[in-house]
């Protein structure tokens, strides 16, 4: 069921504001999750952050930061989930930010902040590769080490992982270069954008939509078209 906002909430705004800050300082500061620094962002959080863990009507959302920013009803949520924070969003995306702790799936026009306690899990993923001192690592032997020797991409252990470029457009260098096992890399050819966690981030050839049915074939072509 979708939570709607009011003015009860909007009366509210202040007192809430300091009670997330203060979440926010005690679970997710030191995990690199940004304070919103906007007005509008941080209506967004704190309407939100009114029912944990429930989806939010959008529209409602809207309506709430108007009242309390001033007019900007701009709903973009899924900025503060760049920033770290653990949004929820309906539609498509990986399981931890599309479904609800019921297991269900949330519902098409809302969205929902899931925790003050955790990140958005892709989040604290890549910010650990990064703490961690992904861009620091000076050459081949530190990145397999940060990676714990396993492949990047599909984790399995890999004692001689190939040298996987994450953009093959550009060089073999450090900061390009992730530990793939031969499998994952003679899979990935040079069709693949990898992003430091090992997902795929873009394809560069048409091998997958050739393989896609008639009707995906036929979205991608009109979507193109629009460009
Ligand atoms: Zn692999």
């Amino acid at each position: 069921m979708m939570r709607n906002l009011d003015q009860s909430h909007v009366d509210q705004f202040e007192s809430q504001l300091a009670r997330v800050k203060q979440l926010w300082d005690k679970n997710l500061s030191s995990l690199g999750v940004k304070w919103p620094s906007s007005k509008v962002k941080q209506a967004q959080l704190v309407g939100l952050s009114f029912f944990i863990g429930e989806p939010v009507n959008k529209d409602s959302l809207g309506w709430y930061v108007g009242q309390v920013a001033g007019g900007a009803a701009d709903t973009q949520a899924r900025h503060l989930r760049s920033d770290g924070w653990a949004i929820l969003l309906s539609g498509r995306g990986e399981p931890h930010s599309n479904t609800l702790a019921s297991g269900e799936r949330m519902p098409r026009g809302s969205y929902a902040l899931a925790s003050l306690a955790q990140p958005d899990a892709t989040f604290l993923r890549n910010e650990r590769l990064t703490r961690e001192g992904r861009a620091g690592a000076k050459d081949w032997h530190e990145l397999c080490v940060l990676y714990k020797g396993k492949c990047a991409h599909c984790g399995a252990t890999t004692k001689n992982p190939d040298k996987g470029h994450m953009d093959p457009n550009k060089p073999a260098t450090v900061d390009n270069l992730i530990p793939l096992c031969v499998p994952c890399n003679n899979w990935a050819a040079n069709d693949v954008i990898f992003g430091p966690d090992g997902r795929i981030v873009a394809v560069r050839s048409e091998r997958f939509l050739k393989a896609a049915d008639k009707a995906a074939q036929q979205r991608i072509a009109d979507w193109l078209a629009k460009q």
